[in-house]
């Protein structure tokens, strides 16, 4: 036992009635229908920070252009990205598709039920490497997240701050504690079910709920209260001016981002930091850095993005240049039906409802 948050909780109890509730509860997911791990894998990185409905068309998406590692293994990465384009944080696409290639050239390209390996695989953390051993192979293993540290704060009534980096070791030694070794799998998977459709972040659903009687916070009545989770600092804004750039033949420039940081490798229409430079300087901007004369037109509108921590204000203008061709390979002209073949991260897919 890891602190007195255990002491006199019937933990059999509690995994019993969730077991069962999950059972005859569970929704018909598309990652359920087996438990094969590299499905279990590629469904819980596209949970991350996404809703379970978003994700489900991507999932369907994915696994049929993807079925086994290997095919994810050797596919170009542009292509991944493509796929995923629109569910955002790329970044667990191309981890995704490092570590499963690391698994075809090491494991015969089968996910290993080893926790030691399985967590050094690229992008694996705690959690996911939990998720994988419990509801892929069955292992008595601890999974928590955000979902799964409200629940349990809740049910043991934990006031620490899960806003802090410390209190996610608790919770983790906490839920290995309080994990089922009979049916590791639907227990993890019951609290996050339970987190998702009754133990909501706000009014979650007590008079339906099947921990009821376990449940601290609710005897006491501070469900609404738990988890405590202090405020995160406001995202910066950064002003952009993206520049919609046709040439006579009506192609438009696009240039690849960087292979490293945010959205590393997606493609974008050019972005010019206002912020740093004045709008009045634009064009001569754009020279120095991309070597292109441009001629900048109208403003055709404004789209906005948040990331986790930044937000994007981007000020979308039409611009022409007499150029037919960059000066680099990170920049490229093309027609407005090649733009389907490049992934745009979502602030640049709204932005081509401004091209004519
Ligand atoms: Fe959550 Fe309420 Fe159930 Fe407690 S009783 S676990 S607060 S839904």
């Amino acid at each position: 036992m890891t602190d007195k948050s255990l002491q006199n909780f019937n933990i059999s109890g509690f995994q019993k009635e969730l077991i069962e509730w999950y059972q005859a509860n569970k929704r018909n997911l598309p990652w359920r229908a087996d438990q094969d791990p590299y499905k279990v894998w590629v469904s819980e990185v596209m949970l991350q920070q996404t809703k379970v409905d978003t994700v489900i068309p991507y999932f369907q998406r994915f696994i049929s252009k993807y079925p086994t590692p290997y095919d994810l293994a050797y596919a170009d990465e542009q292509d991944v990205l493509k796929t995923w384009e629109g569910l955002g944080y790329y970044s667990r696409a191309r981890n995704l598709q490092n570590a499963v290639r690391e698994i075809v050239s090491s494991y015969d390209g089968k996910v290993p039920d080893n926790p030691k390996q399985l967590g050094s695989l690229k992008g694996v953390g705690p959690y996911t490497k939990g998720a994988i051993l419990s509801i892929a192979f069955n292992q008595p293993e601890p999974a928590v997240d955000g979902n799964v540290m409200r629940v349990l704060a809740r049910v043991l009534k934990i006031d620490d701050d899960i806003a802090k980096s410390g209190t996610k070791k608790k919770f983790e030694q906490l839920a290995a504690a309080i994990v089922s070794h009979d049916d590791p799998s639907s227990f993890n998977q019951g609290v996050m079910e339970l987190g998702a459709l009754v133990c909501t972040p706000k009014e979650p659903m007590c008079m339906f709920c099947p921990v009821q009687d376990y449940c601290r916070a609710y005897q006491s009545g501070v469900e609404q209260e738990l988890p405590v989770k202090s405020k995160t600092k406001k995202q910066k804004t950064v002003q952009y001016a993206a520049l919609l750039i046709q040439n006579d033949n009506g192609d438009i420039v696009i240039e690849k981002r960087p292979e490293n940081g945010l959205l590393a490798n997606m493609w974008q229409f050019p972005m010019v930091p206002v912020d740093e430079i004045g709008k009045a300087h634009i064009e001569q901007w754009f020279r120095m850095e991309y070597g292109i004369d441009i001629i900048l037109q109208v403003k055709k509108g404004n789209v906005s993005h948040v990331f986790s921590h930044l937000r994007w204000q981007l000020e979308v203008y039409e611009a022409y240049t007499t150029s037919l061709e960059t000066a680099d390979n990170r920049h490229r002209f093309v027609s407005s039906s090649e733009l389907d073949h490049y992934p745009f991260p979502v602030p640049h897919q709204k932005m081509m409802k401004y091209l004519d």
